[in-house]
């Protein structure tokens, strides 16, 4: 299964790559060369998308094998495609997938919306409106607002960060400083970082002419300073937590692995609902690791994330299930700060809007392309720093000012990158994940020093020497002295506050002194409810050191009540 995926995926890179910049494929591309022109009875339509035959007969649309064909058409001159065996045709996403992932055999072409005529010599509108692409004119807020408006539709279709006429401006470093502003590509230090030349505590310069480092104003170069920042590593697991995945846990957060000021490491959890164990999640939270809200479905298709999800689903998915983390884990609602979508599908500027009203601090779903050095963490005041990755992934548009996004950076193995631990391909030893691990740790530490983002979903631990892999490079790496693997909450209360090397020993927010009330205690034996639900098939057991409810909770019911 594992290497059907990764050839599929191979594939899908040749065919993206054939279709990338211009968003048309290239006629001259390998892929099409020994492809023969049809003389069949289907017709051109040449939008530069792949599209299904509009004249199948209507009995046969839903079968099988013609949702795995698809054409293209170039120079007036139809080519056929065909999944490999198993696969079918999504003509939203324009890619082969397993039967189980395509919902739309019976559409036929990608709906394209006409564009709005935002740029026209002669001004179309008056000023504060614009134009949709049927020249009726609207104020220019309701373009990208999340909701149709123009009777074409025009000014929902064009919605990215370079169409969006709302869409926030590139950073401007004067009105970004920290704590509650930060713009990726700058230093952390320094005068062009908006912060005193003098650090706070040492009394002398911590970059710059007087430090006696390198004054190089781009933070990716700032290789020669970077012994003053610490190297954080992110640890983070998706989905339930549970049994099944205990032990994981237990193996890699022992007592021996500690921070250079003593205290434990900590991960974030991404917790999803459904068989999760709300007495674990609240142990991990005592125990310094950081709860964050991964939604109450996970359901699928992944495209719901991106494209179909209401405003409404996003606060009923994301704000429901940190209602359950806090009734069933005891997970107080002020540390509940970060968000990840399933599927890493991120929603657009609907996702952030629900996290502004709610509160939520930060997102870590957008995936950035490689790159070396990799990126920081940045807010989203201004423009986002890189390109927003992935087919048919919709980037915020908007500015949110003050939230954070924990931007993912690649892993590099062999050939291949991959944002999640367990997308990339398997290696066959301990000896090799260990390798691949250094290779990426050297890739920041010896660099910017932008965190080292270890994103696992538990079924990478299943495999054993993937374990001892892990193990041994979290040993070897825990003996520098700057080294610490902090949770997302801990490595944003840093960034608001960049303190150096020497000074972190008493940074506060890493300090493990704090001991949890009484009443936050996750107690020893929890109670086992087994409940009901309608929207869950059978029925689910609920652990939890809280009363039980009377069914098992979900959206718009997320305390579980009978109703
Ligand atoms: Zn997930």
């Amino acid at each position: 299964m594992r290497q059907r995926q990764l050839a599929l995926s191979a594939f899908l890179a040749v065919l993206a790559a054939a279709v990338a910049t211009t968003g048309a494929v290239n006629p001259d591309h390998p892929l099409l060369r020994n492809k023969r022109a049809l003389r069949l009875n289907v017709p051109c339509i040449a939008n530069g998308q792949f599209y299904r035959n509009p004249n199948t007969d209507p009995e046969k649309v839903r079968n099988l094998s013609e949702c795995a064909k698809y054409y293209l058409c170039l120079d007036g001159e139809v080519y056929e495609f065909k999944c490999s065996v198993g696969l079918l045709f999504d003509i939203d996403r324009q890619i082969c997938d397993f039967k189980s992932k395509v919902f739309n055999c019976g559409t036929h072409i990608q709906l394209t919306t006409p564009k709005p005529l935002l740029d026209t010599d002669e001004p179309i509108c008056g000023y504060g409106e614009y134009a949709c692409a049927d020249k009726t004119c609207l104020p220019s807020e309701l373009f990208c607002d999340g909701q149709v408006d123009c009777y074409d539709g025009s000014d929902e279709g064009w919605c990215d960060a370079e169409n969006d006429p709302n869409a926030a401006p590139r950073c401007d470093y004067k009105n970004c400083t920290l704590p509650w502003c930060f713009c990726s590509r700058r230093p952390l230090w320094g005068p062009l970082s908006g912060r005193p030349l003098w650090g706070p505590l040492s009394g002398r310069p911590l970059w710059g002419p007087l430090s006696g480092l390198s004054q190089d104003a781009h933070f990716g170069a700032l290789s020669r300073d970077a012994h003053e920042v610490p190297q954080v590593i992110s640890i983070t697991f998706d989905d339930a937590v549970n049994y099944e995945n205990w032990e994981i846990y237990n193996q890699l957060f022992t007592d021996s692995r500690t921070n250079p000021n003593g205290c434990p490491i900590h991960a974030t959890f991404y917790v999803s609902h459904e068989y999760t164990n709300y007495q674990y999640v609240q142990k991990l939270w005592n125990d310094g690791h950081e709860i964050a809200v991964h939604s109450i479905t996970h359901k699928g298709p992944e495209s719901f994330w991106s494209n179909n999800a209401t405003i409404e689903d996003w606060f009923d998915e994301f704000v429901g299930q940190a209602n359950i983390i806090n009734r069933f884990g005891g997970v107080r609602m002020e540390d509940l700060w970060g968000v990840r979508v399933p599927y890493l599908r991120v929603g657009w500027n609907r996702q952030f809007i629900m996290m502004r009203e709610f509160g939520f601090v930060y997102d870590s779903s957008m995936a950035a392309p490689f790159s070396n050095p990799p990126i920081w963490p940045y807010t989203l005041d201004y423009k986002m720093p890189h390109k927003c990755l992935g087919t048919g992934q919709k980037c915020p548009s908007r500015p949110f000012p003050g939230i954070w996004e924990l931007v993912l950076n690649q892993l590099q193995t062999g050939e291949y990158t991959c944002a999640m631990m367990d997308q990339c391909p398997p290696l066959p030893d301990d000896e090799e994940v260990y390798e691949m691990l250094m290779h990426n740790f050297k890739r920041h530490y010896n660099s910017n020093r932008a965190p080292l983002g270890l994103y696992f979903h538990t079924i990478w631990f299943k495999v054993k020497h993937n374990m001892k892999g892990m193990q041994r490079f979290l040993d070897e790496v825990m003996k520098l002295p700057d080294v610490w693997v902090v949770n997302n909450q801990e490595l944003i209360q840093w960034m608001r506050e960049p303190v150096p090397n020497a000074q972190l020993n008493s940074f506060e927010p890493w300090k493990c002194s704090k001991t949890v009330p009484q009443e936050d205690q996750a107690c020893n034996i929890p109670k086992s409810c087994k409940l009901r639900n309608r929207a869950v098939r059978g029925d689910r057991y609920l652990h939890t050191c809280y009363e039980c409810p009377d069914m098992y909770p979900w959206l718009k019911n997320e305390f579980g009540v009978d109703l």
